[in-house]
């Protein structure tokens, strides 16, 4: 079909809200169980995103540039490096990753072990 440019595009700014503040958010000294999570979760994120061709065109991305989990830093800044790939095939501006620890807020008020509340 013709699809609907503006959904696609409010589905993507979602999106990439939402994966973005997940990387901010992620430990800076995560447990091998913690990588694997996040690692599992991008790749579930890619696989089951709603747009198909992105999908597959993410998917591709992620095949050239495996996540990086190790720490809350290298996680944030590949996922801004992929993301500008697919600003770049867009033909959008590639984003200044160098102050993306400031960008992505959850709004949480709790700190990094809090449990509920
Ligand atoms: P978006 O790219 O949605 O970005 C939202 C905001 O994030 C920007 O306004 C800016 O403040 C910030 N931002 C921009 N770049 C970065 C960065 N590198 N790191 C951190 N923050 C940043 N659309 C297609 O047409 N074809 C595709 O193949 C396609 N693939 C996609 C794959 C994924 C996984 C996702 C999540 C979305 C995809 N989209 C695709 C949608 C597309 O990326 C945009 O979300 C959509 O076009 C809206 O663009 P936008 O200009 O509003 O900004």
């Amino acid at each position: 079909s013709l699809g609907n440019e503006t959904a696609k595009a409010e589905l993507g700014r979602a999106s990439w809200k939402l994966f973005h503040t997940v990387m901010a958010r992620f430990p800076d000294k995560p447990s091998s169980d913690e990588s694997q999570a996040l690692k599992d979760y991008i790749h579930l994120f890619a696989r089951l995103y709603p747009c198909g061709e992105c999908a597959t065109h993410f998917q591709q991305i992620l095949k050239k540039y495996p996540p990086q989990v190790s720490s809350r830093s290298s996680a944030a800044a590949w996922a801004c490096f992929v993301h500008n790939e697919v600003n770049v095939s867009k033909g959008k501006p590639v984003f200044d990753c160098a102050n993306i620890g400031d960008w992505y807020d959850c709004g949480c008020a709790d700190g990094e072990k809090e449990e509920g509340g």
